[in-house]
């Protein structure tokens, strides 16, 4: 079984510490249950009792801690990570955010030169602390360039620290908060870190959202806070690369934690479905409602082939493959938008009990949506994915073949990546992808992914559209499609999906992909030549009914599977 069912907790793990790790969470939340997770979610209570589990535990210091500052079983190693999202969020987004804005608050300590930071920072995680990335302002969003807070030279050398951050995530308690702003005199960058309990700091308020509504997304002023040399973790272009390559691992765990929330939704909703009789029959007899879970089930095992391709991406990236750059935010947009997709799909069967109190749906139903949204919205991750796409279809390299990342392993690299240089970055033929597969949804595909490249390089984007950027967030989702597509074929190989699955899934491809390119037709001036190519490329999945039956009969076999304790 491909989903993570806690019930029956089965994953490949290098070492019996990181096996023990899950276990120890997945034990942690069951003995709260459900009930308590709920009151506690609706009272918006502070989550101090996991802070206790995870120090007592050591499991922030055992996983975020990278192997040169910690004993011997912590690493950084995004096999463990990467599941370790899905885990937190199967039980609660806010978990989840806590631990997800302790990794973004970590990235620039780990990935600066102060060492005697860094060894302080092993030393909190091991006393039970958690960080917070205060690199938001209240006024500009996505434009770090605008960012305001201001080191102000003395005449000692030292700073004084003025400026407010804000919706900062732990900036109520964080035993560091890795603080990104501008040096006065030079105007250069600069990352720095301060302590929340400092008399210079103001946390001046919660900032209430209606998900993750336990954690506390704080603003916070510094009131002429004073830093040494000591507490400064990187200037200048390294400061900048911090806080871009700091959002790329964060941007991945989005989608892992949209699938956790998926998961436990797809589960309940079934649970509930295949329980409640209408009119005689039980809700998952109607033929509309298999169809939903099918999709469901199809569009979720294809989130989670991606997501774990990705990672292997993330894993192997060097300064030589830089592919990870493509798939991450292919995670952050596209996998968190399918979790959305597959929550609304289980919403129609579970209609008015996915709003009730004492479900985990209702939560599902309030946090799937915040995931797209944080760390860049679907725009700035589309806007970025487009400048992959030359590369990616002309002029392909060869590579050695990414295999199954789960060693044990610390992903150093991940703190001294490079950056710029996006249209650089070079791809082997996505037609290798496809190689030995004859499904008839597969060959469809294939077909409209021709038909794309064709459309690149036989009637491309004018001037006017290239310049449109509507137009072309548009036509990068079909982009984006493709993409997709090949991370689920790799990975179907290597974990070895059923075929009547892939079916399915390519199956809900082919509709999505045909409806990008009608809503290019309907929306968009094109040329006449687009325009046919655009019409081409709208085709029908083939319906065949063994493969929905087989994937059918698969998701109605995990009804009961897992509850979780009351
Ligand atoms: C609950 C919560 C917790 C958070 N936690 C943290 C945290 O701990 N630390 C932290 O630093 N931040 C945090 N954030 C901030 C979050 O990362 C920002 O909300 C996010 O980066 C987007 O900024 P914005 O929502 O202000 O949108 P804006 O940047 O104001 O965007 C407005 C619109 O412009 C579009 N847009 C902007 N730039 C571009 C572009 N380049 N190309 C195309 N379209 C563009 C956007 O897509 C959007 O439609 C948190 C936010 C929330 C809600």
């Amino acid at each position: 079984m491909f989903l993570f069912n806690p019930r029956k907790y089965e994953r490949e793990h290098a070492d019996s510490r990181s096996r023990e790790l899950v276990e120890k969470t997945i034990a942690f939340f069951e003995k709260k249950g459900l009930q308590k997770i709920k009151e506690d979610d609706q009272s918006k209570v502070w989550y101090q009792d996991f802070l206790d589990f995870i120090k007592e535990e050591q499991v922030f210091a055992s996983l975020l801690t990278p192997a040169a500052y910690g004993n011997g079983d912590c690493r950084w190693d995004m096999w463990r990570l990467s599941e370790f999202n899905e885990v937190l969020a199967f039980y609660g987004l806010c978990y989840w955010y806590a631990w997800q804005v302790t990794i973004l608050g970590l990235g620039p300590i780990w990935m600066g030169d102060n060492e005697a930071a860094k060894k302080r920072t092993a030393a909190l995680l091991r006393a039970g602390g958690i960080f917070a990335f205060g690199l938001s302002e209240r006024t500009h969003g996505a434009d770090l360039y605008s960012t305001e807070m201001t080191l102000i030279p003395q005449p000692d050398g030292t700073w004084l620290a003025r400026g407010s951050k804000y919706y900062i995530g732990n900036g109520n308690c964080a035993a560091l908060v890795s603080t990104f702003g501008k040096l006065a005199d030079s105007g250069d960058y600069v990352f720095f870190t301060v302590k929340t309990d400092h008399p210079n700091y103001e946390c001046v308020k919660k900032i209430d959202t209606s998900g993750v509504r336990q954690a506390y997304v704080a603003e916070f002023v510094l009131h002429d806070y004073p830093i040494t040399a000591a507490d400064i973790l990187s200037r200048g272009k390294p400061a900048w690369n911090s806080s871009l390559n700091t959002i790329n691992i964060g941007k991945f765990e989005l989608g892992c934690a949209s699938i956790g929330i998926a998961t436990h939704a797809l589960y309940e909703a079934l649970n509930h479905a295949a329980a409640r009789i209408l009119y005689g029959r039980a809700v998952t007899d109607f033929p509309h409602v298999k169809k939903l879970f099918t999709e469901s089930y199809a569009r979720l095992t294809a989130m989670r082939l991606v997501a774990w391709r990705a990672a292997d991406y993330l894993r192997s990236a060097s300064d030589d493959d830089r592919r990870y750059l493509l798939y991450n935010p292919i995670v952050k947009m596209k996998v968190t938008g399918q979790g959305e997709k597959v929550i609304g799909l289980l919403h129609e069967v579970i209609a008015a009990k996915g709003y009730e109190q004492d479900t985990y749906f209702e939560m599902a139903l309030r946090d799937i949506g915040m995931l797209p949204k944080l760390e860049g919205t679907e725009h700035v991750n589309m806007a970025l994915i487009v400048k992959f796409v030359k590369n990616y279809f002309f002029g392909p390299v060869d590579y050695p073949e990414i295999p199954r990342r789960c060693e044990a392993g610390d992903d150093g690299y991940l703190f001294r990546q490079l950056t710029g240089g996006l249209s650089s970055v070079r791809f082997p033929d996505y037609r290798l992808a496809y190689k030995g597969n004859t499904l008839a949804n597969v060959a469809i595909f294939r077909e409209q992914v021709e038909l794309f490249r064709s459309l690149l390089a036989k009637a491309p984007p004018g001037k006017a559209q290239a310049e449109d950027i509507d137009y072309m967030l548009a036509a990068g989702e079909l982009f984006t499609l493709i993409v997709y597509a090949q991370l689920i074929l790799e990975n179907a190989r290597i974990y070895k999906t059923q075929d009547e699955l892939l079916e399915q899934i390519f199956a809900f491809l082919v509709r999505d992909f045909s409806g990008f390119a009608l809503r290019m037709i309907l929306s968009y001036e094109n040329s006449s030549a687009q325009e046919e190519i655009f019409r081409a490329m709208i085709r029908k999945p083939a319906m065949d009914t063994a493969s929905f039956t087989w994937v059918w009969g698969a998701v109605y076999a995990l009804r009961d599977q897992y509850v979780m304790n009351e």
